[in-house]
């Protein structure tokens, strides 16, 4: 068998016919020409005549030790309509200088393992893999069909001290980043929602966020019959935070020494369903003691149980007013306080309550993209750093070359 017979068979390449292999030192050429004479303009057109060639190589997937290399004239036509242009190739994307299979399993390492790895393993240039990366992924992303966005959640990330920001957008029906926008002001996520069509804005039910003038100003302007839902952790801090200034303030306990502050301080945060026994018993004791802490814990034991149980419909309401009204009442300072801020929030707290969303998915993508960027020693561009995250949990699909 011929040497260009076999590495025809061998590499199988679209449209292409191998006519000369050139074996050097750990490196193979490999030449091809086209199969077809007819050239494609990507408008439709064909064309048979060409306007000029230029030799390029591709780096392909290593055989063995040697690097591989496919060697071409690539060709381009002077379309009527679209004026010259290079043509298109079924082994490579555009402009690349790495063939479509040698990418598509650097984006596949990309989306499990760190850049310095793939770089290894694969043999190039750190910058190539990023430079892999970003192509790939502004095409996947092209291919990428959104399901109808019925439940959002937004929030933001620093990427970089100080001050860099991302504003990350995320389905709650298929747990993926959809949307990645430099920024945390309320421009930054009104340019999601002004590259949405109108249609599905109209689909968009609710928006979950932390509690955010920005967020909520854009998500006001942009989608205002959607639901705003503020997370209810965060809710939860604001409450717990109450009845820490509570029990700061109240008189040391008679028979709590110093060291016990700490552990009492966490018994009273304590959901009342996940207290120990002897905790329990110590909050029992906290609260017989010291009537303006006891009235503080129910009430936060009250707000925990707004988001705990499922409410009929009208409960949830009814509920969350008598607690501002319990809570305006008080007559502690933290809570008549709190009382007014839950009026401001009423509809945004209801709405999570209600739905049941908190914003713990958008949390949890936060999380993986903490490990994204540790992992990749600091992406120094915001671009880069996007394309990761959308490589990783944007839900594009690589397929690898050798999956069939
Ligand atoms: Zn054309």
């Amino acid at each position: 068998m011929r040497v260009s017979t076999a590495f025809n068979r061998l590499l199988q390449i679209p449209g292409a016919t191998v006519t000369d292999v050139v074996i050097g030192d750990g490196q193979i050429e490999v030449h091809l020409r086209p199969r077809a004479r007819l050239l494609h303009c990507p408008c439709g057109k064909h064309l048979r005549a060409v306007y000029d060639r230029r030799r390029r190589r591709w780096r392909h997937l290593d055989l063995a030790h040697a690097r591989l290399w496919l060697v071409y004239d690539i060709r381009r036509i002077n379309c009527p309509d679209c004026g010259v242009i290079t043509e298109e190739l079924p082994w490579a994307r555009p402009g690349a200088r790495h063939t479509r299979d040698f990418e598509d399993v650097v984006l596949w390492l990309a989306q499990r393992t760190d850049r310095t790895s793939v770089s290894t393993l694969m043999r190039c240039a750190w910058e190539t893999v990023t430079a892999i990366i970003n192509r790939g992924v502004t095409e996947l992303l092209d291919q990428r069909r959104l399901q109808t966005l019925y439940r959002i959640g937004v929030d933001e990330i620093c990427y970089r001290h100080p001050h860099h920001y991302l504003t990350i957008v995320g389905d709650h029906d298929t747990g993926t980043v959809i949307d990645i926008e430099t920024g945390r002001s309320e421009q930054s996520l009104t340019n999601f929602y002004a590259a949405q069509p109108e249609s599905s804005l109209a689909q968009i039910e609710a928006v979950s966020m932390d509690v955010s003038r920005a967020y909520t100003g854009a998500t006001t302007a942009a989608v205002p019959h959607a639901l705003i839902c503020y997370d209810g952790f965060h809710i939860m801090q604001w409450v717990n935070r109450a009845l820490d200034r509570v029990y700061a303030e109240s008189i040391r306990l008679p028979g709590y020494a110093t060291a016990d502050w700490k552990a009492a301080r966490w018994a009273l945060r304590t959901g009342e369903n996940k207290l120990t026994d002897d905790k329990r018993a110590l909050v029992n004791h906290i609260a017989r003691t010291n009537r303006r802490i006891g009235r503080a814990w129910t009430l936060k034991e009250q707000v925990r149980d707004l988001y705990r149980y499922d409410h009929e419909p009208g409960t949830a309401r009814r509920l969350l007013k008598a607690w501002i009204t319990a809570a305006k009442r008080s007559r502690i300072p933290a809570f008549v306080a709190l009382g007014k801020r839950f009026t401001i929030y009423f509809e945004p707290i209801l709405a999570a309550i209600e739905l049941g969303i908190s914003n713990a998915l958008i949390e949890g993508i936060n999380a993986k993209i903490r490990l994204i960027n540790a992992r990749g020693y600091g992406h120094h561009s915001a671009q880069t750093l996007s394309s990761m995250i959308y490589l990783c949990l944007g839900g594009l699909q690589v397929t690898l070359p050798t999956k069939t």
